[in-house]
């Protein structure tokens, strides 16, 4: 599907949100924003594609799978507002990607320097699975925002769809999605492949603290060679507790 130009970050935003390609996902999200969970029952949700949003100079681009049905869904902002999005807040902070180590609801002053945030796919998904043809149907958006991204060196992906998503964006189409793993594509940026930092990783233990920030520490040295990461874990400790 080809879609048309867009002249700036801001107008691509614009085309996201109003996107109904998908009728299936968008019914989905519209009937979760309707019915809401009980611990956000007094809250408005967004129920709308998502867009990416960060600085658009960025060197670093990370992208997941697709808006959280509680969380980005709820919020209006990519990884706001659940588990997932405390991850990432944290890690981007502590490798001076954010200013701050949370990533609660739109409005709480988080500012991205030198990273943008994305997803293969911009409505959340029921049971986190969207279908290929979605998956299909929403690539262009990773496509334009990649081009928009001028001073891109970099993307992070987070689980296997959106490594695989990503890396055919990129002439990369059959690369073996792997934890850790660095792919140097000519003239593109360099593909990174991590875990999700979804709980179903996060609290069986395929993804631990000390391998998320190692995966942050392998980006930052991909962007700025020579420089070390100024993040530990504090002694003893492998669940969460991480200090610079
Ligand atoms: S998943 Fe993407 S293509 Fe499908 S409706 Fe949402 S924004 Fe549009």
């Amino acid at each position: 599907m080809v879609l048309p130009a867009y002249s700036s970050l801001r107008e691509l935003q614009e085309a996201v949100v109003g996107c109904d390609r998908c009728p299936r996902l968008r019914q989905y999200c519209a009937g979760v924003a309707e019915e809401r969970k009980p611990a956000y029952r007094n809250q408005k949700y967004w129920g709308r594609p998502v867009p990416g949003h960060g600085d658009p100079d960025a060197r670093l681009l990370v992208v997941g799978l697709a808006p959280g049905a509680h969380g980005a869904n709820r919020t209006g902002r990519l990884f706001t507002g659940d588990e997932s999005s405390q991850w990432l807040a944290t890690a981007l902070f502590l490798h001076r990607f954010a200013n701050q180590p949370n990533s609660d609801h739109a409005g709480d002053g988080l500012r991205l320097r030198n990273a943008y945030i994305s997803n293969a796919v911009r409505c959340a998904p029921p049971e986190n699975k969207p279908q290929a043809a979605e998956v299909a149907a929403c690539r262009p958006y990773l496509e334009a925002e990649i081009e928009l991204l001028t001073r891109l060196q970099v993307v992070l992906t987070l689980g296997r769809l959106a490594f695989e998503t990503t890396a055919g964006v990129l002439g990369g189409a059959g690369l073996v999605f792997r934890h850790g793993a660095v792919y140097l594509l000519p003239g593109r940026p360099t593909l990174v492949a991590s875990y999700h930092p979804s709980q179903q990783n996060t609290r069986t233990g395929l993804l631990t603290p000390s391998m998320w920030m190692e995966i942050f520490a392998l980006v930052r040295r991909e962007l700025d060679p020579g420089q070390t990461s100024a993040v530990r874990l504090a002694p003893g400790t492998d669940s969460g507790i991480m200090e610079t």
